[in-house]
């Protein structure tokens, strides 16, 4: 039985101590003032930054053309910008706090900024233009509780909230970006045009080995060498961690993911591919992206700590291949383009997980106090599993030109469109090529409520065919021309054509931006109407139904 998680000895204090970077007048995070008794608020993440910067002033105060100032409540989004002492230097974002109970990103954030300021990684600062937002999430950031989160080793103050103050998960809002936080972040996309987007998080509760888990950008359709790269990228910093006695690997759990005693797991898998998550989403705008999940049952400092290392690891390797990072991002952006001028290119609407090696897993049997608060281990096994940290996209299709949206959801399509940074021309510019009706061949409409919508998933295909139901209005020339015309041969082709196809598995159907149209109750007295997004050219035949090596859907 190994004991964890309680404080290490005061000798152990004293010899971190002396190993940390020196605070002379340097102002101070509030872990660290306070004995780990608290989490920043987001006046005090202010203040914090605002001492750095009379200390530094090239910290500086950061906000994206075209964004919110402040939440739905009221809240202020902050963030700050650090350029790099070279040139041409590469772009970084890091988010914090987006789970507000999961404090730990927030507070190495702080950290970070502070030790490149006092000149604690030169290579670092002087290739790397930082934006970080320590309190993304605002509203759940100042709702500090100590009931929340009980299973965690927490500081006193307690943590903030998952969610933000109307209910919404941000880490589930980047494509119908419903939420302030949302539209800052895709305006800090377009102003500040980062090539690495980092997301700190904390993990919420199976029990492993690892002091941190880590994912680099998963999304479907992204483009294939830039999620090579990506993983790349984090397969390196892992190793190099190894040797300092810092364990990481893919985020992921176990199969099953809460294992019975004595249960052998039948190997790890990772999580979701869809774009919806912040971590996700920037490799849909040919963007790298680091997701990093300390492990929750670290102490408080521990977590933080990890953190820090973890995300100055990465920084120290982004920093030395920041020639390679320039060069895939932009192979990437031209593949894109490229492949409209040999032919059509196609995207995938599903995926299957991968096999993508075998890796050793230390499955972990937790003793937990009356409290349910995990006080040690149990047991603990090192196993050899098989690794499913990688999705297999299927059901390729080949994507049209573009798609019109019937001017009667303009009103709410088009600011999500531009928010993303996608063009929208009226329907009179569309190409003089055919249009494609949807068929639709089946639908599951979800079982419960989530994030404030009932989803909607649609199966079919477009066809030449129309064949409107009876009493839907058809669509006239007047109709297509003051229709919306969004092109997919455009940079954000691939986020547009996630957003716009019926099939999407994280699409504007599937929130319910068209759910007036589409989801029609018996007691509707009203005629039925037509379906609301047309497909202009392209091909519609399935291309590629090719099932993945593991069996598990991830619909
Ligand atoms: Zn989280």
């Amino acid at each position: 039985m190994i004991l964890r998680n309680h404080p290490p000895a005061p000798l152990v204090w004293a010899v971190l101590a002396c190993a940390m970077p020196s605070a002379g007048d340097w102002p101070r995070t509030v872990p660290e003032s306070t004995r780990h008794a608290r989490t920043s608020t987001v006046a005090e993440v202010r203040g914090f930054m605002a001492a750095l910067s009379r200390r530094a002033p090239a910290l500086v105060p950061y906000r994206p053309r075209h964004a919110p100032m402040a939440t739905e409540a009221g809240k202020p989004l902050l963030a700050w910008r650090l350029p790099a002492a070279s040139k041409d230097a590469l772009r970084v974002y890091l988010n914090a706090n987006i789970h507000a109970g999961e404090v730990e990103g927030k507070e190495a954030v702080q950290l970070i900024v502070r030790e490149f300021l006092q000149g604690l990684h030169p290579a670092a600062r002087r290739h790397l233009d930082l934006v970080v937002c320590p309190a993304y999430n605002a509203d759940g950031t100042d709702a500090l509780d100590p009931a929340i989160r009980r299973y965690q080793p927490n500081p006193e103050s307690g943590v903030g909230r998952r969610e933000n103050s109307r209910g919404l998960d941000l880490n589930r809002d980047l494509m119908k970006a419903q939420a302030a936080n949302t539209r800052w972040f895709l305006a800090m996309l377009k102003d500040f045009d980062p090539a690495v987007v980092f997301d700190l998080h904390t993990t919420n509760g199976s029990y492993h080995g690892f002091h941190l888990t880590y994912a680099p950008s998963l999304a479907l359709g992204a483009d294939p060498d830039l999620l090579t790269f990506n993983r790349r990228l984090l397969n390196e910093v892992r190793d190099g961690l190894k040797s300092r006695g810092l364990p990481a690997y893919d985020y992921g759990n176990f199969r099953p993911e809460s294992l019975k005693p004595g249960e052998v797991p039948a190997g790890w898998e990772t999580f979701d591919f869809r774009p919806r998550y912040l971590s996700n989403y920037p490799g849909l705008q040919n963007r790298l992206a680091i997701l990093s999940e300390a492990y929750v049952y670290r102490s408080y400092a521990d977590r933080i700590a990890d953190t820090r290392t973890f995300v100055l690891a990465c920084l120290d390797w982004i920093a030395a291949h920041r020639g390679e990072v320039r060069r895939v991002l932009g192979e990437a952006r031209r593949h894109w383009m490229d492949s409209w001028q040999a032919g059509t290119p196609s995207l995938p609407l599903a995926a299957d997980f991968a096999l993508t090696e075998r890796h050793s897993f230390d499955v972990v049997q937790p003793l937990k106090d009356a409290d349910g608060r995990v006080i040690g281990e149990a047991s603990r096994a090192t196993l050899d599993l098989p690794s499913f940290v990688t999705w297999a996209p299927r059901e390729s299709i080949a994507v049209p030109e573009g798609y019109l949206v019937d001017a009667a959801y303009a009103f709410k399509v088009r600011p999500v469109l531009e928010a993303h940074g996608i063009k929208v021309l009226p329907g009179s510019a569309r190409p003089r090529s055919p249009l494609n009706f949807f068929h639709e061949t089946s639908r599951t409409v979800a079982a419960q409520f989530f994030q404030g919508s009932i989803g909607l998933t649609l199966k079919g295909a477009w066809t030449p065919e129309e064949s409107p139901l009876p009493k839907a209005p058809r669509w006239t020339r007047v109709d297509l021309d003051q229709a919306l015309y969004v092109p997919l041969d455009q940079p954000l082709g691939r986020v547009a054509f996630y957003l716009l196809d019926p099939r999407s598995p994280d699409g504007l159907v599937t929130w319910g931006f068209f759910h007036e149209s589409l989801l029609r109750s018996d007691g509707a007295w009203g005629e039925p109407l037509r379906f609301p997004i047309l497909a202009v050219g392209g091909a519609h035949d399935i291309v590629g139904a090719d099932p993945g090596p593991s069996a598990k859907k991830a619909e």
